[in-house]
């Protein structure tokens, strides 16, 4: 069942997923070499637990961390370590926060000083991907949209789009219904409705799209060794349009011409 959060309800998810989007940009500020996956750990816990709210994914199924970082080939769930971040690395950073009983869940990939031009290349697509799917998220739209907008964008630019992880549903659980492919025919699945809560997640791969776990049992890589990317943004059906919980600065409304703007924008 896919659980309708009530206005209230929408109002705590926005108060945690802001959480969400102020840790991850302390983090990308953070990110340079040198610095290693632990010290973003340490500084995405802090900072959670700063503004009143858990790290989410600690202890989740015994995941040891409160940050994935997972750097160049790795795809998600790496855990943090005292590796150093090197110049022309990639790393993909996913956090999650409860505050009041709600989930925020976010996710960005930034470039550690300067990127090969193709690595750069990849996330630029990812991201896109990403906004190409948010902008699928009406009501009365189907699930499936979403999933077959990210292929389309991927597989247009000669990337690929990592089949064994998916996004999902979010509220008063981490992961709830329904579960979000990024890949497939358009047009399945159920519709959406107003108060329904996505965190839409693309992982993207440069080469193939397979990926394999490392036996930290966590760590998912890229099976031909290739760079992998993700972006994940929480994302609210509400009848102004997409509200992206996760949006640097506060909620914001991704409009059908591609920009995103206030709430109070839409409604005036
Ligand atoms: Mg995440
Ligand atoms: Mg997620």
């Amino acid at each position: 069942m896919i659980i309708c959060k009530s206005p209230a309800e929408l109002e705590r998810m926005k108060a945690a997923n802001q959480v969400v989007a102020e840790v991850l940009q302390a983090l990308r500020e953070a990110v340079r070499p040198g610095v290693t996956t632990g010290d973003l750990d340490a500084l995405a816990e802090a900072r959670i637990r700063a503004a009143g709210a858990e790290p989410a994914f600690k202890g989740y199924h015994g995941f040891p961390a409160s940050l994935c970082a997972s750097v160049n080939e790795e795809v998600i769930h790496g855990i943090p370590s005292q590796r150093e971040l090197m110049e022309g690395d990639i790393i993909s950073l996913d956090i999650g926060a409860v505050l009041d009983g709600f989930y925020g869940d976010s996710a960005i990939t930034v470039p550690v000083g300067r990127v090969s031009e193709t690595a750069a290349r990849l996330l630029e697509v990812t991201e896109e991907s990403l906004h190409h799917a948010i902008a699928q998220v009406k009501v009365g739209a189907r699930i499936s949209d979403v999933g077959h907008a990210v292929q389309t964008h991927v597989e247009q630019h000669g990337f690929s789009v990592v089949r064994e992880f998916v996004g999902h549903g979010i509220g008063s659980k981490l992961h709830e219904e329904p579960q979000i492919p990024n890949y497939g025919p358009a047009g399945r699945g159920p519709r959406l409705a107003e108060g329904m809560v996505l965190a839409i997640e693309p992982m993207v791969n440069m080469g193939k799209p397979a990926v394999r776990v490392l036996s930290d049992g966590w760590t998912a890589v890229t099976k031909d060794g290739l760079l992998s990317a993700h972006f994940e943004h929480t994302v609210a059906v509400t009848a102004a349009g997409p509200l992206v919980l996760t949006a640097i600065g506060g909620p914001v409304v991704a409009r059908a011409d591609g920009y995103w703007v206030s709430p109070q924008a839409v409604r005036s």
